[in-house]
């Protein structure tokens, strides 16, 4: 299979020195490899897209020298895909309809690795079609393990750590886990390059891919960055935006963070071209989350 990555942020706010490193990370993997680089815009979750963002992250990365290949893909426009693929599960009796509030599955008294694990409350009832429901995937019991390029194995049991999982909202947004799912084999994609973040979220990921019958890509989750307190940077955390006037500091504060030689150019294009042929996967650090400089992460002084 020929390589094909992609970068797939959601523009809930402007690019970000965590979004960067995930960015920088996948088209390096990408370009090393001879492959192609995408681009595609995760704003499924319509109420949370903020106006604006998606053409800030673009002019970003296009000032980093990020470029990609191909039209950018937008997951607002690929609605169809993603009811396809809902009605495929449908079909297999692997799907049902929710009713619980959001509160009533906080009350949960099951504990997983993302909060509350939802108890399977709706899971035998027959709810009608006319009721606005959410739906979700009934996972089976059992341990997933994949192997990460840069994490190793990883085992995970679904049904005890997570439960079953939202594939569409009341609201009737698709879910960010079937999304991907569609998206990535969709756009044929060999390689995710991404945050380890969503290293929890890849086998719900598997566990889909395997229902709808599509390949598994490779995958490899980076560090996440980290402000001083060891809370991720994130949009919604209101990390600052990445100045791409700065291209060039910017790049070698990103390999440095992937733990990747310093290239001599301050040259944005030249120093991702030197960095795509030193490129060694090996060498980032295999932690779950590192910690941003302080100037990127804009922490207050003395708070480290
Ligand atoms: N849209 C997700 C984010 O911005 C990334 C999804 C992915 O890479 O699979 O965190």
């Amino acid at each position: 299979m020929s390589y094909r990555g992609r970068f797939a942020p959601s523009p809930t706010g402007p690019l970000h020195f965590g979004s960067l490193v995930a960015a920088v990370a996948s088209w390096l993997d990408a370009r090393a490899a001879g492959g192609s680089w995408l681009v595609r815009m995760e704003d499924v979750d319509t109420p949370r897209t903020v106006p604006g963002a998606a053409d800030g992250i673009l002019r970003s990365l296009e000032a980093l020298g990020l470029e990609w290949d191909e039209e950018v893909a937008w997951q607002s426009r690929r609605t169809a895909l993603y009811e396809a693929a809902l009605d495929a599960l449908r079909g297999q009796g692997a799907v049902y309809r929710c009713r619980c509030s959001r509160k009533e599955i906080a009350d949960s008294a099951l504990r997983g690795i993302e909060g509350a694990v939802y108890p399977g409350t709706c899971r035998h009832l027959v709810l009608p079609a006319a009721e606005r429901c959410a739906e979700r995937f009934a996972v089976e019991e059992g341990i997933l393990s994949f192997d990460d390029r840069l994490q190793g194995t990883v085992r995970q049991d679904v049904a005890r750590d997570v439960g079953d999982f939202v594939l569409v909202r009341r609201t009737g947004v698709h879910g960010y886990q079937l999304a991907v799912v569609v998206d990535d084999a969709q756009q044929r994609v060999s390689d995710v390059v991404r945050g380890a973040d969503l290293l929890a979220s890849t086998p719900r990921q598997i566990l889909l891919q395997r229902a709808l019958a599509l390949p598994t890509p490779r995958y490899l989750h980076v560090p996440v960055a980290t402000d001083a307190r060891g809370e991720k940077l994130s949009k919604q955390g209101l990390a600052p935006a990445v100045d791409a006037s700065a291209a060039g500091s910017l790049l070698h504060a990103a390999l440095a963070f992937l733990g990747q030689p310093r290239p001599q150019s301050s040259i944005a294009r030249e120093i991702l071209a030197e960095a795509a042929r030193t490129w060694d996967p090996a060498r980032i650090p295999r932690e779950r989350g590192q910690r941003a400089p302080a100037a990127l992460a804009r922490e207050a002084p003395g708070e480290s």
